[in-house]
């Protein structure tokens, strides 16, 4: 894998290409961005959405964090970065979906799977534990009908992780209202890295099927 040096060579490559390909894009942009969609998915590098569904600059606004969680409404001190989020999102550019975009062989929902972290200090996996520990509830379920361990397991808990950030969303009062208004949609979706197929949640059925 490429240092932070060695991508300035890819940078080198944006400027010389796209950047100038795309020249009348940049110059709309500047003047702000519009994006109808707003993505929340998981921090890992496999898992690009602007690369998944092939976007352009300025199309998705993207929230990326542990396991591709949205934490319920909380008004707790503290800093709520994904509230924050999805608050500009859905209040200040409108956009008109939410996507919750969760992943196959996913490190946050095995880690809520295992419980591992569990008791861990901050700073030494105490962050990470408290951050999956929204997913303690429909764990343990799994945990007993599956096991902690394997693929089928850590799949049904991936799974789970978006349809508890699709609850979650629906904590926040402004999403709750556009949603009744019909001026917001979520979506749930999954992409599996294993075979680079994406899957849709149809939420009447609970089940993730691939996107056509
Ligand atoms: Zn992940």
């Amino acid at each position: 894998m490429k240092t932070f040096d060695e991508m300035i060579e890819g940078y080198a490559r944006f400027r010389a290409g796209d950047w100038k390909r795309q020249h009348e894009r940049w110059s709309q942009l500047k003047e702000g961005q519009s994006p109808q969609v707003m993505v929340i998915s998981c921090s890992d590098s496999r898992v690009d959405p602007a690369q998944i569904l092939d976007v352009d600059p300025g199309e998705i606004f993207v929230v990326r964090n542990v396991a591709a969680l949205v934490p319920p409404y909380e008004t707790t001190p503290g800093r709520h970065g994904v509230s924050a989020a999805l608050e500009f999102a859905v209040q200040f550019l409108k956009v008109r979906e939410v996507v919750v975009m969760g992943h196959g062989m996913c490190g946050g929902c095995q880690a809520a799977l295992t419980q591992d972290l569990h008791g861990s200090e901050p700073g030494d996996g105490g962050f990470v534990a408290h951050w999956i520990d929204m997913l303690d509830e429909v764990r343990d379920p799994i945990a007993a009908e599956m096991g902690t361990s394997g693929r089928e397991a850590e799949r049904a808990m991936e799974l789970a992780a978006v349809k508890v950030s699709l609850a979650n969303l629906r904590t926040f009062p402004c999403v709750q209202e556009k949603e009744k208004r019909g001026s917001l949609k979520l979506r749930g979706a999954y992409f599996a890295i294993s075979d680079g197929v994406l899957h849709l949640l149809d939420e009447n059925s609970g089940e993730f099927r691939p996107a056509s």
